[in-house]
């Protein structure tokens, strides 16, 4: 039963979807058992290194340029700022840092040199990096590669069907294309989505069966709860219930046995017994720091507290893969001139002129 399986049917996962909850769990603890070490969980740190002003529509994300959100923006940090921000994550037991950027696609040019560097440093730091910085070419994806990059996140968000209701601006066929381009590097592949968007639970079975049958299978699938930020699409949704996140963390780890699933946005929502529950049902990484890119998440020490209750020890670094040795900027490849062809064409970025005034005012007010 627990087996890779890159032919699950939606049918197939809604059966286990909906059996007793306890019988879900109970079969999810125990293929985590067989696989996994259910006293260490990776603690991963998320850094904005660009924050809002994206000229993409995803419904549920406050760093859309065109939604009304009260959000501070901030262009690409610097080398060193990521490097403070890393080695204080590193104190507090973090051993991975994913930097995520506000953008529809990488573009070669300076910024993308400053986030190798960025990669660069972080991986001299002993620490494993991730990066999300939208879709991806393949050249850009061996550049990556070269300066060290451990793992490259781009979710799926939900099924196919209701990816379409949540996102127009980019196809689901170039999500699958960046995860392809990664693919081609050793670089690993962390792909998940969100649950509490307002899609059916035949959507989130959906989701699965696309993760599933890519092969090789994504090293790490995050599970989000939709946190509604008011000014989006989706500010009118329902906190997700808990055994919701119960259920669809238990399922993930049923299909996906040899994953890290990561209990990802929404976790303030959650009671520590929740959390707890969800540890149980395969839950092996969460995102420490008190903020996930722009919304809340638990402080770093309500984290630990809650791992010294349940004897839960922080993951070390490269527990699961080999350090990836970088290669100095001078060998590593050049930016190609690759024509990239998106599914549907790059656009405008529409400034939301308020959100700017209102962050620049609070900006002062700081002052
Ligand atoms: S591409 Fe990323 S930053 Fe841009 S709107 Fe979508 S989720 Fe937000």
């Amino acid at each position: 039963m627990s087996e890779i399986r890159n032919d699950w049917t939606k049918e197939e996962i809604l059966e286990i979807y909906n059996k007793p909850l306890l019988d879900l769990v109970y079969e999810a603890a125990t293929i985590h058992r067989k696989y996994h070490n259910p006293n260490e969980v990776q603690v991963s740190t998320l850094l904005s290194i660009k924050t809002g002003g994206c000229p993409e529509d995803c419904a549920y994300c406050p760093q859309a340029a065109r939604y009304h959100t009260d959000i501070e923006t901030n262009d690409l940090m610097t080398v060193e700022q990521v490097k403070a921000q890393a080695l204080r994550a590193k104190s507090s037991g973090s051993s991975r840092v994913c930097m995520g950027a506000a953008w529809r696609n990488v573009e070669d040019g300076p910024e993308f040199d400053q986030v190798l560097d960025m990669v660069r440093t972080i991986n001299g730091l002993d620490m494993e990096v991730c990066c999300t910085l939208g879709m991806l070419s393949e050249n850009q994806a061996k550049r990556l590669a070269e300066a060290g990059l451990y793992a490259y996140n781009h979710n799926l968000d939900s099924s196919e069907e209701y990816y379409k209701e949540i996102i127009s601006t980019r196809g689901w066929e170039d999500r699958l294309e960046t995860l392809k381009n990664v693919r081609k590097t050793n670089v690993t592949v962390c792909s998940g989505g969100i649950i509490g968007m307002g899609e059916k639970i035949e959507d989130r079975a959906g989701m699965l069966v696309a993760l599933s049958s890519l092969s090789p299978q994504p090293e790490s699938v995050p599970i989000n709860a939709l946190v509604s930020v008011e000014g989006t699409p989706l500010e009118e949704e329902q906190v997700v219930p808990i055994w919701d996140m119960i259920r669809m963390v238990a399922l993930t780890r049923i299909v996906l046995p040899h994953t890290t699933v990561r209990l990802s946005a929404g976790r303030t929502e959650m009671s520590k017994e929740g959390q707890a529950f969800c540890f149980l049902a395969g839950a092996g990484s969460i995102f420490a720091g008190d903020k996930l890119l722009t919304t809340p998440n638990p402080d770093v020490n309500e984290d630990m507290e809650l791992f010294k209750i349940l004897g839960i020890n922080p993951m070390k670094p490269y527990a699961k893969g080999a350090k990836p040795t970088p290669l100095a900027p001078e060998e590593s490849t050049d930016a190609a001139n690759e024509k990239i062809k998106w599914s549907r064409p790059g656009h405008r970025i529409e400034k939301n002129v308020e959100a700017t005034k209102k962050a620049n005012k609070k900006r002062k007010e700081a002052i």
